[in-house]
């Protein structure tokens, strides 16, 4: 079905057949420019406001909103037109607006400390579905003084498993709200055809590889898709993406303890960057938990090791905050069966000391 931020520019041409010419650019500029609704592009007559609200309904419906204790996390449960929900996170820093996409309602990728993975896979997102995530994220934001300028996509899903729809969302992210490439990171739990293909597109975008372990053996056990394209394959699409774009490449490590963490771990996890050449930079966050693995994150001392152990061999390694964990809105913890029950605990309790929404 279409919705509102569906249609590309040409089929939006389409739609305002009939019209005077220069309606395509007023709607196109009011629709992604200025993150108006319909109603609200007052420079077109009523009656054509009506009828694109008509014909373009919006995608998500809020089911919740949630604002973490510091109030620089938000995150949104919606659920879709057949019923299946997803979230989005909006996460505001000192000097940037960052929002984290969902590509998919649900994941096959079935890596085990994942929440989506735990709950298996429902559909593909369209790409107005994707983008509507980040319009309504960015004017949020806009109510809030700030201005969204980062999308990453490390919601729920894999999306390099709806390549084209993700592609479309990046290119509109792009075309028309005008965000720069260099501002959009696509995350991958390392699906290799994805990559190749990604390395053969214009737009040069930062891709984020989720590695979580350095040798097949154990990434097998973390990441079950490492079994179709296991690690060799894998590093030389991202020697290949980072040749061909001169981009950032990130290798995304969830921490769990005893698993991962050792200095051997590090060791490893140097010792591929080096062969392949890779400078990448990794991003270090202690699991966060999730109701079907048992499981830690690894304890703040462990996680300083293991970040010193990488810089002492040369590595770039940044230890992340995990953010939202207090409204389940941390990476990996993002499930649309959860969130369910903390609406009705929100609803019965009339307001929730995070609550907001
Ligand atoms: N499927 C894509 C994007 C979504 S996941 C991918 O795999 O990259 C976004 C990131 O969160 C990935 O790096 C993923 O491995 C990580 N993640 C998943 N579950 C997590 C958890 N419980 N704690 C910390 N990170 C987690």
């Amino acid at each position: 079905m279409s919705t509102l931020y569906t249609p590309s520019r040409e089929s939006l041409a389409e739609l305002l057949d009939g019209e005077p010419r220069y309606r395509l650019d007023q709607v196109w500029d009011g629709l992604y420019t200025q993150l108006a609704a319909p109603a609200e592009i007052t420079n077109v007559p009523k009656a054509l406001r009506e009828r694109l609200a008509f014909a373009l309904p919006n995608a998500l419906t809020q089911q919740v909103r949630r604002v973490s204790d510091g109030g620089d996390t938000v995150k949104y449960l919606w659920s879709l037109s057949d019923g299946s929900r997803i979230e989005t996170v909006l996460m505001l820093y000192p000097d940037r607006v960052t929002v984290c996409v969902s590509s998919q309602a649900g994941c096959a990728m079935a890596c085990g400390f994942c929440a989506t993975g735990q709950a298996g896979f429902t559909r593909q997102l369209t790409v107005g579905e994707i983008v509507e995530q980040v319009v309504v994220a960015a004017r949020d934001a806009r109510t809030m003084g700030r201005r969204l300028a980062n999308v990453v996509y490390m919601g729920m899903g894999e999306p390099m498993a709806n390549l084209p729809a993700v592609w479309e969302s990046v290119e509109r992210l792009h075309g028309a709200i005008g965000l720069s490439a260099r501002h959009i990171t696509v995350s991958t739990v390392g699906i290799v055809p994805g990559i190749r293909t990604l390395t053969e597109k214009q737009l040069p975008v930062n891709l984020a590889v989720s590695l979580h372990a350095a040798n097949d053996e154990l990434r097998d056990e973390l990441v079950p898709i490492n079994k179709r394209y296991p690690l060799d394959e894998l590093m030389e699409a991202c020697a290949a993406y980072l040749e061909a774009k001169g981009r950032r490449l990130s290798f995304e490590w969830a921490l769990i303890a005893g698993v991962n963490d050792r200095v051997q771990d590090a060791t490893e996890l140097a010792k591929l960057c080096r062969r392949f050449r890779l400078p990448a930079h990794v991003n270090l966050i202690p699991l966060n938990p999730t109701p079907g693995y048992p499981t830690v994150g690894s304890a703040a001392a462990a996680v300083a090791r293991f970040h010193r152990s990488l810089v002492d061999l040369g590595v770039n390694a940044t230890i992340r905050r995990n953010r939202g964990t207090d409204i389940d809105a941390a990476c990996g913890q993002l499930a649309a069966g959860q969130p369910v029950v903390t609406t009705s605990v929100v609803l019965s309790s009339g307001r929730a000391p995070s609550d907001k929404g």
